[in-house]
């Protein structure tokens, strides 16, 4: 059984701060309490809106179901397998406190990906990827709550979709499975991967040569760098990157690039070139600007940020005042990468009046 707390605010829960009441709201902590929960929503006749930690939303307007809030804890070593291990973490578990742990473990693998926020039950929806390394190097399965079917179901690695800050829960099972937890492969002695040109920077300056790190050494890197340039969601509201950097035909980049010679680019798989939406935006003149209750990064043009008393609409009239120079001047579509909740159409209209 489970009891909704009305009329809740949701600014503490979202990273953006942004204020939204949901009409209804509950934590749950186990498997039970979300069937219940999802129960109480299909008997009320009220939709569901499923957080984690909020760090990769943007709540335009007031939530008119249930906002059900994923508290569930618990991880395990469930199998041994010498070189490896398995671990099974609970999905309301906090994703970079699930890094530390694993590395006072000894488990290398996830040391890229210090110090992102949010739960570990999110990770596979967006592939949450940092630094050259992807959820999808690790993640074996993911255990949930069907909300079409009613009951537990396990989903292997391969059936997840997993791609470029994508997958199969953004898509096929957005709004139909709940993540309650993952099983990860992690190694006790790793690979690390140490390219990305600013952890190698804070390795050396940190007087480790790159191929010698340990996978503490890049820990402590990663972290130094995302500190430097990141805001902190505490001191200053924001859902990290809010667009997702464009993956562009080839033919396409070597046209851009006759016009903008400077312009940065990595291979991204057969004949696609992947542009860094930072740069675009940043060149588009939008770096540090600020539109009222909202702006955009003076370090990282990439990060959106509230500065307090805004709303869902003014971040989202700033997102599109971007993404229609970015359009103009380089012909390429910016695509939000948080997920958008409530009326978004209505809200942007209200902001733009
Ligand atoms: P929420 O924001 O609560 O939810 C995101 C989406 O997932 C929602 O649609 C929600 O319904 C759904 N969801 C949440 N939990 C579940 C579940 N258990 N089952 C099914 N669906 C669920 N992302 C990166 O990939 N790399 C980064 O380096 C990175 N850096 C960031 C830095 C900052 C400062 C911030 C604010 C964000 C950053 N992000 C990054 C984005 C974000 O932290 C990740 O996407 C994170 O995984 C979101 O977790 P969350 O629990 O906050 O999800
Ligand atoms: P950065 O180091 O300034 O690099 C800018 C962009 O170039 C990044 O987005 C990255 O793509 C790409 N890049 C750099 N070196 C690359 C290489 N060797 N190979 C392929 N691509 C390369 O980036 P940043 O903004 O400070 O972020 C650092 C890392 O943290 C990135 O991986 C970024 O995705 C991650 N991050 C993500 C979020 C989020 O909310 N999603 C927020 C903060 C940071 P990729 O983004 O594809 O890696």
């Amino acid at each position: 059984m489970i009891q909704p707390r009305e009329q809740v605010e949701l600014q503490p829960f979202n990273t953006l701060a942004l204020p939204s009441r949901a009409r209804w709201f509950a934590e749950v902590r186990s498997v039970e309490e979300l069937a219940a929960a999802a129960a109480w929503a299909t008997t009320h006749d009220v939709p569901l809106l499923l957080l984690g930690g909020g760090s990769n939303v943007v709540l335009a307007g007031d939530w008119p179901g249930l906002a059900v809030r994923m508290a569930s804890a618990g991880k395990r070593v469930v199998a041994d397998e010498g070189e490896t291990v398995l671990i099974e973490v609970a999905a309301g578990e906090n994703w970079h406190a699930l890094v530390q742990w694993t590395l006072a473990q000894g488990f290398e693998g996830l040391e890229n990906l210090t110090l992102i926020p949010g739960t570990v039950g999110a990770a596979p929806v967006q592939n949450i990827g940092a630094y050259g390394v992807e959820l999808a190097s690790c993640l074996v399965s993911v255990r949930g709550w069907s909300l079409v079917a009613g009951r537990e179901e396990e989903l292997p690695a391969a059936a997840c979709e997993l791609a470029y800050r994508d997958s199969i829960f953004k898509h096929a099972l957005r709004d139909r499975f709940v993540i309650t937890s993952i099983t990860l492969r992690l190694s006790r002695h790793g690979r690390r991967v140490t390219d990305y040109p600013a952890l190698r920077e804070a390795l050396l300056k940190l007087g480790i040569e790159p191929s010698r790190a340990s996978a503490v050494d890049v820990e402590r890197a990663v972290r130094q760098v995302r500190q430097s340039k990141l805001p902190d969601p505490d001191q200053l509201p924001n859902a990290g990157s809010f667009f997702k950097n464009p993956l562009i035909p080839h033919a396409q980049y070597q046209a851009l690039r006759r016009q903008w010679p400077a312009l940065p680019s990595y291979a991204a798989g057969p004949g696609q070139i992947k542009v860094p939406a930072g740069w675009l935006v940043e060149q588009a003149g939008w770096k540090g600007k600020r539109r009222g209750a909202v702006g955009v990064h003076a370090e990282q043009a990439l990060v959106l940020v509230h500065f307090g008393g805004g709303t869902g609409a003014d971040v989202l009239a700033l997102a599109a005042a971007i993404q229609a120079d970015v359009q103009a001047r380089f012909g390429i579509a910016l695509e939000i990468e948080p997920r958008l909740y409530g009326d978004v159409t209505a809200a942007v209209a209200k902001a733009e009046r």
